[in-house]
C-alpha cells in the first residue's frame, strides 16, 4: 500500500479525463519544505509565518525573517512559494506580547491583517523580508483574515511602498509579487465580487471559514460533529467563491484541512476547484484520489450537490462518487 502510494511521487495529479490539478503544499518547517519538494508539489501554497514569532519572546527582525523566507524560496528551487503574513491571535498563541492579552473574544479580535495594519512597523518589517526573498525566486504574498476591500487595498499600498524603498536601497526585488487574500471570513466571501479585481489570487481557508460561517469553534471538542464542511451553507459559499474567481480568471485554491482529506476530493472538484494546498503528509493520498476522478462526470453532478439540504444528503452524494 505504502509502496504503491510512493510510486505516485513522480506521477502527475491528473484526473481520468486528463485535467491537471495543482497540488500546493502547506509548510512551516524545513522538513515540510523538503517533503513538499520531494513529493512533487507545484509550490508552497501556504507558508505559515507564525512559528517565527512563537518560539521566543523576542520579535524576529528583518534579517531573521529574510533567512527563513530565503531558505524557503531556495528549498523550492524555482517553484512558487506563497508566504502568508502574520496571523497571530485566537487559536495561534503568542508569547511576544503582540496580541492583546485580555480580549473578550480573541477569535473576533485584533488578529491577522487587522493586527498587521494596526502595527505598520511590524507589517513593513515582514513585507521587507518577503520582498527581499523575492530576489531569490518566485514569491507570492497571502493576507489572512481579510474581511473587506479596504484591508487588501491598504496591504497592497504598503507592499508597493516597501518594494520601491528596497529598490532605492539597492536590493533586488522581483518585478511582480502577486498579492492574494485568504477567504476565511464569510463577509469576504460574500462581498468578493466587489473587490476581487484588487486580488491577484485567492486561497480559501476552510478551517476558519467553517468556524465563522457556522458559529462553531474550530477547537472546541464539545461541539463534536457540528464543526464540519459538510453543511449546505459551506458548500454554497465554496461554490460561489470558486465560481467568482474562475469567472475572472483569478487562481483559487483551498488551503484548509479540507483540501488534505482525500474523501473530499470529489466534492471540491465538482465545485470547480483546480488548486489544492495541503500538508505533505496526505499529498499522495489526495493525488491518488484525483487520479481516480472523472472531472466531467463530477461537474455534471454539481447541481445535485448544491441541492442537498443537510449533512446526510451531502454524505450520500459523496458515497455515489
Ligand atoms: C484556514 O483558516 O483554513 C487556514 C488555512 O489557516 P489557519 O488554519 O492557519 O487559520
Ligand atoms: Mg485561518
Amino acid at each position: 500500500e505504502r509502496k504503491q502510494l510512493n510510486r505516485l511521487r513522480r506521477e502527475p495529479s491528473r484526473t481520468l479525463d486528463g485535467v491537471d490539478i495543482k497540488l500546493w503544499a502547506n509548510a512551516e518547517s524545513r522538513e515540510d519544505v523538503a517533503d513538499a519538494h520531494a513529493l512533487g508539489a507545484a509550490g508552497v501554497g501556504l507558508y505559515r509565518t507564525e512559528f517565527l514569532f512563537l518560539g521566543s519572546s523576542e520579535l524576529p527582525d528583518e534579517e531573521a525573517q529574510l533567512r527563513a523566507y530565503r531558505d524557503l524560496v531556495l528549498g523550492m528551487t524555482g517553484r512558487t512559494v506563497t508566504i502568508r503574513t502574520l496571523d497571530l491571535g485566537a487559536d495561534k498563541a503568542d508569547r511576544t506580547g503582540l496580541t492583546l492579552d485580555h480580549e473578550p473574544n480573541p477569535a473576533l479580535g485584533l488578529r491577522g491583517v487587522r493586527l498587521s495594519l494596526a502595527r505598520a512597523d511590524l507589517f513593513d518589517t515582514q513585507l521587507r523580508a518577503i520582498a527581499r526573498a523575492s530576489g531569490y525566486g518566485p514569491v507570492r504574498v497571502l493576507v489572512p483574515m481579510v474581511s473587506s476591500r479596504e484591508e487588501i487595498v491598504a496591504a497592497r499600498a504598503r507592499l508597493q511602498r516597501v518594494c520601491r524603498q528596497l529598490r532605492d536601497e539597492g536590493f533586488e526585488v522581483a518585478e511582480s509579487i502577486p498579492l492574494g487574500a485568504m477567504i476565511e471570513v464569510p463577509a469576504a466571501a460574500i462581498a468578493l465580487p466587489g473587490f476581487i479585481h484588487a486580488l491577484d489570487f485567492l486561497s480559501i481557508g476552510t478551517n476558519d471559514l467553517v468556524q465563522y460561517l457556522l458559529a462553531v469553534d474550530r477547537n472546541n471538542d464539545a461541539l463534536g460533529e457540528l464543526y464540519t464542511p459538510l453543511h449546505p451553507a459551506v458548500i454554497r459559499l465554496l461554490h460561489d467563491t470558486i465560481r467568482s474567481a474562475r469567472a475572472r480568471g483569478k487562481p483559487v485554491a483551498v488551503c484548509g484541512e479540507m483540501a488534505g482529506d482525500a474523501a473530499f476530493v470529489p466534492l471540491l472538484l465538482a465545485l470547480g476547484l483546480e488548486e489544492f494546498s495541503l500538508h505533505p503528509a496526505t499529498m499522495l493520498e489526495v493525488r491518488r484520489a484525483i487520479r481516480g476522478c472523472d472531472l466531467g462526470a463530477l461537474r455534471a453532478r454539481a447541481a445535485a450537490l448544491l441541492r442537498m439540504r443537510d449533512r446526510a444528503g451531502i454524505e450520500g452524494w459523496l458515497r455515489e462518487c
